[in-house]
């Protein structure tokens, strides 16, 4: 029998939030700003679970760390506190197990999920995106280097780059179009409006307890060191991209916006999951030893991850937003605990909110692209049912990105949504 909650919107199978995810995020309601469980249509609120002596049987760090404002304190605790509280917070919902005097006491701490207003749910030090999809990594080469796309360092490296951590924002903010240096074919550069706006589909995962500078984190601890994942989009200008990439990377064409969603799923709901992590080809190298976990087998998640296009016209027609793609976290050639591991291996030093992200899901099949640029292989635009055309984003495109885990007999693991609206460039001055 699968648990269930009295609380009855939390067992509705189309549910994001059963008591089985129990995702982290933070929130306003009523002038005040806490942090909160999302369970069906309602959010805990952990602020008022203190108040209401919910959570006096749990060590006092914990208790303290659910009076903030965001997570970074719970976060810092690790993994048997999390483990802890989980516990505790299943428990108080459980249909079996909770008393009715207790269960009085939580329902006056669930507030309606759409009364409140979602916050930025950690303060985030730091922001690193990765590169851990040898389907995207090879797509993207190909239009670069059509006779070797894939650079020679890809199977021993997990590549990354340093992001902005300033310019993360929350699913519905609205993303304005940046300006930058575009150069198109042999005509010299020109400042304005970026022509070829993409989005990344990216699962991000907030760092738990940090490593002191110069320690690093073992492939086999790495895992506990992850508090929990979300939805990343790494808004792209890939015409400001192209020019400015080399040598030294991304710069302004990632750095004008990154949207993340505003749940945060913990590794624990995600366990019945994990699935060994992609094989690898006939030919390629092992990883080097210091990125071997002896649990590889378990190393992988089975997400399906997708995203959504709401053009204008589909707003104004009211239709549903139109799925693009589809595709899944285990096809990435790098696992999680192999991107953080790998950070943390020349010393650097990580902390409790840094947030690391994947690099674009994408994966082998026609479907399963997750940017924009790699669709151009298809027939050189993304038709829509409204029969408009997306070679990249215009202004009014709205980008929705979900996620989940399901299999039969399994609860629904959802991740929400991060969603964001291209608007307008601001008007050029000098
Ligand atoms: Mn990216």
């Amino acid at each position: 029998m699968a648990l269930k909650s009295w609380l009855a919107s939390a067992n509705d199978p189309v549910s994001d939030f059963p008591i089985q995810n129990l995702p982290y995020g933070a929130f306003r309601y009523r002038e005040q700003t806490h942090i909160g469980i999302a369970i069906g249509d309602r959010i805990l609120d952990l602020f008022a679970c203190t108040a209401n002596g919910l959570l006096a049987q749990l060590p006092e760090e914990i208790e303290y760390a659910c009076r903030m404002e965001t997570l970074n304190a719970l976060m810092e605790l690790g993994p048997e506190a999390w483990q802890r509280l989980r516990a505790h917070v299943t428990d108080l919902l459980d249909a079996e197990y909770t008393k009715d005097e207790t269960r009085k006491k939580v329902e006056v701490t669930l507030v309606p999920m759409q009364a409140a207003e979602m916050q930025m749910p950690a303060r985030i030090g730091d922001y690193t995106d990765f590169y851990a999809s040898i389907d995207h990594a090879t797509r993207v080469g190909k239009l670069f280097r059509p006779d070797n796309p894939l650079l020679p360092n890809y199977k021993y490296v997990p590549i990354g780059y340093h992001g902005r951590a300033s310019s993360i924002v929350l699913s519905e903010t609205a993303v304005r179009r940046p300006c930058g240096q575009t150069k198109a074919g042999d005509s010299a550069p020109v400042f304005g409006p970026a022509k070829s706006l993409d989005y990344e589909l990216e699962v991000g995962m907030f760092v738990g307890p940090g490593n002191r500078l110069g320690e690093s984190i073992s492939i086999n601890e790495a895992e506990r060191h992850i508090f929990g994942l979300c939805l990343v989009n790494d808004w792209s200008a890939r015409d400001m991209q192209s020019w400015e990439y080399q040598p030294l990377g991304p710069f302004l064409a990632k750095s004008f916006a990154t949207t993340i969603s505003p749940w945060i799923v913990p590794l624990e709901a995600l366990a019945p999951y994990r699935v060994p992590v992609r094989k690898r080809a006939e030919g390629d190298p092992a990883p080097l030893e210091y990125l071997q976990s002896t649990k590889h087998d378990r190393d992988g998640i089975d997400l399906t991850v997708e995203a959504y296009l709401e053009t204008r016209a589909i707003r104004e027609a009211g239709i549903k937003p139109e799925r693009i793609s589809r595709g899944n976290l285990r096809d990435l050639y790098w696992s999680l605990a192999q991107m953080l591991t790998h950070h943390t291996s020349n010393g650097c030093n990580l902390r409790a909110g840094d947030l690391l992200a994947t690099g674009t899901i994408s994966g082998p099949d026609e479907g399963s692209e997750g940017c924009l640029l790699e669709m151009k292989h298809r027939s050189g635009a993304v038709q829509l049912a409204t029969g408009e055309q997306r070679t990249f984003l215009e202004d009014g495109d709205r980008v929705i990105l979900r996620a989940h885990a399901q299999r039969p007999g399994l609860p629904r693991i959802g991740f929400g949504e991060c969603a964001g609206l291209v608007i307008e460039a601001a008007p050029l001055t000098r």
